[in-house]
């Protein structure tokens, strides 16, 4: 029988225990141990058994055992001890607070998922689990983040398999009444509601949760409300599903609906408005235009004006180079949403379809690009690791014509792991008591073998691999049962895997590109691999597929299918469902973190951090992070075959080259042991992991160089076209730099086309020009209407290849030397020759602005020749 209605009761603590709701609904918990140990201590089994939710067993106690609880001083007086901790947490002064004058006050966090804590399901896979530790790591600067996302009705899938190894998905009905969400109300009461229209005159209403991220509120829209129609209601009712138009309507609840969200949470609780708005990835673009909307409706800006505020103020940050995974939206869908009386009163349509147009060379012009959007929207852009934002400049170049790639404005943070979340605790644990604070921040104290000795850092490595055998089992089993084993047929899951074995972990979605596959390129020898007498290898591997991907879902099968055959299936499994809670077993528990996507496509990668960060060995393609931090000791690189262009080909020659290096060197390292049974070299690569690499992968170092170069820059340069945020005015006049920047670049829109190298003139060195010669350049150009101080002459100089294209250069600006009449001038300077050997120059002129954040930024130049 279905019920038609569902609700949660909810406990009501007694008031000697009431903090526990407080240290309950603040996820904090979910990264603070000792915080988990007073809930599990309430009741050990039912702790587990709830899969380590605090809201879930304290609705599960009933007002017998509560009583009991009130009635234990000693308990209560726990309970009190840990509330004042957490006030302290949230409210001394933290990094931020010493930071710096000037940051901003608030910052907006937008993504599509969020992934904190298993028991809150709101995310797929890294782009989640990033946006995740960034909440987290913010909190723990003290960095005055707030999170904007979307509450979904059955979060992403829950992960099985059927007999064949198929995987299967189920939507759990998640309650929000039963997650550590609150309902955001209106002083009298009423939930807060924030609403989008939509075509046909309809609207797309929707509630307010929060969850508490430590001292980061986390603002999630639920469409799944009564005053929706039955298609709103269900617009939010799975993360990534649905088609295209489904998709355009969460992302414009995410965008629209957030910002609105946002000036609801500031008028409800005081919370000063963002100084600055960043999102992760395109999906949340909206955003700007709403913000667009916000200044032509209130402070009545022109689009022009309205744009360059929001750009300044805005900070986009790409994740993927894989087409898939940007949304692209027909035009025409778009046009729909944002037409007359729709989504966002006050923009023209025609302006916001500019933003997405992919008006370029190789674009589509029937669709509208999300990702294109947000450079668009965004004054400052940036790629998740070194190479990744090299990938990126490449990959929109032509957003940019006439600059060089290097100059294309994308930059790079490179990702890291929120590490109170992904440490094991008794890693954690010994890592306090032994090394002093300056030792375990630098890393250095690992170094030291009178602070941990081998014997106890391998024991320790040693448990933490029992622990993940012990709950690989555990899922296998169940994942057994499921598919239809019995009982009697499972003796031998008591012996799958082995707490002794060199263990390799692999897991992560399942999109081609990664490979989940790769590894069984060529059966027969992972089969020696596995079975090796004296140096046998076990491997945990675990990842779900986007359920529309069959694809991926039959590699899974493959998988799958290897490790169900009798000889093999002790030292290889497959765990269903990976989720939070599985990886917080699984990566400490692995020796060797194996990753090997097809290289450039893994942006950054984050689960390698995170094996890092508990002294596993990374074995992955030099792709992402690892192309970055790899420095041949801690750990190893798969050498790819780039530039092999058949694909098949290209994978046997890496399988090849894993397969390699697995016999030849990991293994022979992990079992090469002393008289003590230890394996030094091994531990010593342990030892240097912890020590360089942990500092580098945290999300603290991550959010930090966020709040450097970029947050703090965004906010000043916002300030700059808008005024200080006190300003109380929302009159025009307020924004009167903001006006001024937009005339003044669409005068030089307007006169580009007139602009020209006319001639260049050089002089000052001889036939066989020698170091520290200087040659004189000399520029005549045509400006049209733009004033010489409307641009920039700049010399490009440095050195040429065979094509005399320069391949790495540095600019100059050339000064103005004399104008003559119908805007020709002549603009030159000296350049000094400080390195030997080919050397090339050429001139163009670009525009010039103190509000321009790079040289590209209005994507103009005027190249000589
Ligand atoms: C860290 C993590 C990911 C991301 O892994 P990548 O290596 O970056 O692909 C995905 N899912 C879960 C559950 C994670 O913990």
């Amino acid at each position: 029988m279905r019920a038609i209605r569902r609700f949660t009761v909810r406990t009501l603590l007694p008031s000697a225990l009431a903090d526990l709701d407080e240290l309950a609904r603040n996820l904090r918990w979910s990264w603070h141990a000792p915080t988990r140990d007073l809930f599990a201590s309430i009741d050990a089994d039912r702790w587990v058994s709830g899969g380590g939710d605090p809201v879930a067993l304290l609705g599960s106690l009933g007002p017998d055992r509560l009583d009991v609880l009130a009635a234990d001083e000693e308990f209560v007086a726990r309970v009190r001890a840990a509330r004042a901790d957490l006030d302290r947490y949230l409210l001394d002064p933290r990094w931020y607070q010493a930071a710096g004058a000037d940051l901003p006050r608030s910052i907006a966090y937008f993504s599509p998922e969020f992934g904190i804590t298993s028991v809150l399901p709101q995310y797929s896979g890294g782009l989640g689990i990033l946006a995740g530790d960034h909440l987290k790591s913010a909190s723990d600067l003290g960095v005055p983040v707030v999170g904007v996302g979307l509450l979904y009705g059955s979060g992403y899938f829950r992960q099985s398999l059927n007999r064949d190894g198929w995987q299967v998905e189920t939507y759990p009905v998640i309650d929000p009444d039963g997650l550590p969400l609150t309902l955001l109300r209106e002083e009298d009461g009423r939930p807060v509601e924030i609403s989008v229209g939509l075509p046909q005159g309809r609207t797309l209403h929707a509630h307010l949760w929060t969850a508490a991220v430590g001292r980061v509120p986390l603002l999630l829209l639920d469409s799944d409300v009564p005053e929706n129609d039955d298609a709103a209601r269900r617009v939010t009712d799975r993360l990534y599903g649905g088609g295209g138009e489904q998709r355009l309507q969460q992302e414009l609840l995410l965008g629209v609906g957030g910002v609105r969200a946002l000036r609801a949470w500031s008028r409800l609780t005081g919370a000063p408005a963002p100084e600055v708005y960043h999102t992760n990835e395109g999906h949340a673009g909206f955003q700007g235009v709403e913000r667009i909307g916000e200044l032509v409706r209130g402070a009545g800006l022109p689009f022009g004006a309205a744009l360059e505020a929001v750009r300044a103020a805005t900070v986009f940050t790409t994740h993927t180079p894989v087409p898939a995974g940007i949304d692209r939206f027909p035009r025409d869908l778009v046009a729909a949403y944002l037409g007359e009386g729709g989504a966002v009163p006050g923009v023209p349509v025609a302006d916001v379809l500019d933003l997405g147009a992919e008006r370029y060379h190789g674009g589509d012009p029937t669709l509208f690009n999300m990702a294109v959007m947000g450079l668009r929207l965004g004054g400052r852009a940036n790629g998740v690791s070194v190479l990744h934002g090299h990938v990126s400049r490449d990959m929109f170049a032509a957003l940019w014509p006439g600059f060089d790639r290097s100059e294309v404005p994308i930059g790079s943070v490179t990702n890291g792991v929120h590490a109170p979340t992904w440490v094991d605790r008794r890693l954690q644990g010994l890592a306090e008591t032994r090394l002093d604070p300056a030792e375990l921040e630098s890393g250095a104290g690992w170094l030291r073998a009178d602070a941990v000795g081998d014997a106890e850092l391998w024991e320790l490595r040693r448990t933490l691999r029992a622990q993940l055998v012990a709950d690989a089992r555990t899922r296998l089993r169940a994942s057994c049962r499921l598919r239809g084993a019995t009982p009697a047929e499972l003796g031998w899951v008591d012996d799958a895997l082995s707490p002794d074995v060199l263990t390799i972990g692999f897991a992560r979605r399942v999109p081609t590109y990664k490979r989940l596959t790769l590894m069984l390129r060529d059966p027969e020898r992972l089969r020696r691999l596995l079975l090796h007498p004296q140096r046998p290898v076990q491997l945990v591997i675990a990842g779900k597929s986007h359920p529309a991907d069959d694809q991926g879902k039959s590699l899974i099968q493959q998988l799958v299918r290897f490790a169900d055959a009798h000889d093999v299936r002790h030292r290889i499994v497959f765990l269903p469902n990976y989720d939070i809670a599985m990886a917080q077993t699984l990566l400490p528990g692995c020796d060797v973190w194996l990753n090997n996507p097809l290289r450039p496509l893994e942006a950054s990668g984050t689960s390698g951090m995170k094996s890092a960060l508990n002294g596993g060995l990374n074995l992955s393609i030099l792709d992402g992070w690892w192309d970055e931090w790899f420095d041949g000791e801690n750990g190893w690189a798969i050498p790819t075959a780039d530039g092999v262009d058949d694909p098949d080909r290209r994978d046997d020659l890496e399988a090849a080259a894993l397969y390699d290096l697995v016999e030849n060197a990991v293994a022979p390292r992990f079992y090469d042991r002393d008289e003590r049974g230890l394996p030094v070299t091994w531990l010593g690569m342990v030892r240097h992991t912890l020590a360089t690499l942990g500092p580098k992968v945290q999300a603290t170092r991550m959010v930090a160089e966020y709040v450097r170069s970029l947050y703090a820059p965004a906010a000043l340069a916002s300030r700059a076209l808008t005024g200080a945020p006190d300003d109380a005015d929302r009159h025009v006049d307020r924004h009167r730099p903001a006006v001024e920047l937009a005339a003044w670049k669409a005068r030089v829109r307007e006169q580009w086309g007139r602009v020209h190298v006319d001639h260049v003139e050089s002089g000052g060195v001889g036939d066989s020009p020698q170091v520290g010669d200087s040659l004189r350049v000399r520029a005549y150009v045509s400006l049209g209407d733009l004033r010489p101080d409307d641009v920039a002459v700049q010399v490009l100089h440095g050195r040429v290849d065979e094509e005399d294209d320069l391949t790495t250069f540095a600019a100059a600006d050339l000064g103005l030397v004399e104008e003559y009449e119908a805007g020709r001038c002549a603009f030159g300077g000296d350049l000094t020759l400080a390195a030997s050997g080919p050397f090339g120059y050429t001139v163009r002129v670009v525009p010039r602005h103190p509000a321009l954040v790079s040289v590209a930024d209005l994507g103009l130049v005027v190249n000589a020749g």
